[in-house]
């Protein structure tokens, strides 16, 4: 690790006890330090003042602690929902989604900017992958979600979604570093069972989550109960095909000793015929799984519609008839452009002007 480019965020805790060794100083400050950071929100080295004077200076001349710009900011007419474009370093942004309802409060945070998986009803499909996030930025998307709440005077963000702009396990190490800082107890301390990673599908990456053992919950996002339909819908089933996408949930879910939950964009006259709820009925037998059924957020340039509430009801009550559980999610905020993508493809150029010349 060069000296000259530690960025705060990106360094987990071993990081930093390396990094107090490599000075001569004991390991044990990494933990103050960290507290410092993600519990009270200093992120000078100056003001750490239970830290040594000395290893104040070191730190001040060492640490970068970038902060993310706000571009855009909105709030859904209910009020529970606040979605964040958020400038990065070098002009590219992201989305961050901070969901606050009935003392639960949730942070969906992006992995990468764009996306190259190409999902036809998905904003940041539109984009293509722009770059990779680094964990350090993932990390500060959670740190910006949590400091909102700080603000408002709630408690502390508990559950964070990696279900923004991106494919996670397209991003792997990175996801895994962000997750391990984020669950640091010393810091922000997050659950690893109230941290959710969600996929398109991408089979090595659930192979590896599984013998990793990686403690966090896994959602796939299925759409489609045969593999022609899923095929139209999500174009890297092409590349990891549906029964082979099962076979590895089934590996995941049999390693883990946990259930997995399926995503599933309900889209009118699409997927949410009744032939199709039991066609993923008889799919999902014998998997420890729940069914996340959401009605689809129009986007642009898909013509898509979500399905009407009854059919919605029709199809949750035909899985239940094949005891798979299911949940119809309110689909809070869809008056702010709640799909993931939506608001950096919408955002006005003069805005994003305004975000560069920050
Ligand atoms: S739905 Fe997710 S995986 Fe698919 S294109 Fe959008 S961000 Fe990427």
């Amino acid at each position: 690790m060069s000296e000259s480019s530690l960025s705060l965020y990106q360094l987990s805790r071993h990081d930093l006890e390396q990094q107090l060794c490599s000075w001569g100083f004991p390991p044990i400050h990494a933990a103050r330090l960290l507290k410092y950071v993600y519990r009270e929100g200093i992120c000078s080295p100056r003001e750490m003042y239970e830290l040594p004077a000395v290893l104040r200076g070191r730190l001040e001349d060492a640490l970068t602690a970038d902060e993310l710009t706000t571009c855009s900011e909105i709030q859904s007419s209910d009020g529970f929902t606040r979605k964040y474009l958020l400038g990065l370093t070098d002009g590219c942004r992201v989305e961050t989604v901070l969901m606050h309802f009935r003392g639960r409060a949730t942070a969906c945070v992006s992995s990468q900017v764009g996306c190259a998986m190409g999902c036809v009803f998905c904003a940041t499909a539109q984009m293509g992958l722009v770059r990779q996030l680094t964990a350090g930025e993932i990390v500060q998307q959670v740190v910006h979600a949590n400091r909102v709440l700080m603000e408002l005077g709630a408690p502390q963000l508990r559950n964070v979604v990696l279900m923004g702009m991106g494919e996670p396990l397209h991003n792997y190490d990175a996801v895994m570093k962000a997750i391990g800082i984020l669950c640091e107890p010393a810091g922000l301390a997050i659950g690893p069972r109230h941290i959710t990673l969600s996929t398109v599908g991408v089979i090595p990456g659930i192979i590896r989550l599984a013998d990793e053992r990686q403690p966090v919950n896994l959602a796939v996002s299925l759409h489609a109960a045969t593999q022609e339909e899923r095929a139209k819908l999500v174009p890297p089933a092409r590349a990891w095909p549906l029964d082979e996408l099962v076979t590895a949930c089934r590996y995941y879910a049999e390693k883990m000793k946990r259930r997995i939950f399926f995503e599933w964009a309900l889209i009118e006259g699409q997927n949410d015929s009744e032939e199709q709820a039991a066609t993923l009925g008889t799919l999902l037998q014998g998997l420890p799984s729940h069914v996340n059924l959401i009605p689809l957020n129009p986007i642009a340039n898909y013509d898509g519609l979500p399905t009407s509430n009854p059919s919605a009801k029709r199809f949750q009550a035909i899985l239940a008839e094949h005891d798979i559980p299911s949940t119809i999610r309110q689909r809070r905020g869809i008056d702010i452009a709640a799909g993931c993508g939506q608001l950096a493809v919408e955002t006005p150029p003069q805005q994003r002007v305004a975000c560069l010349s920050e």
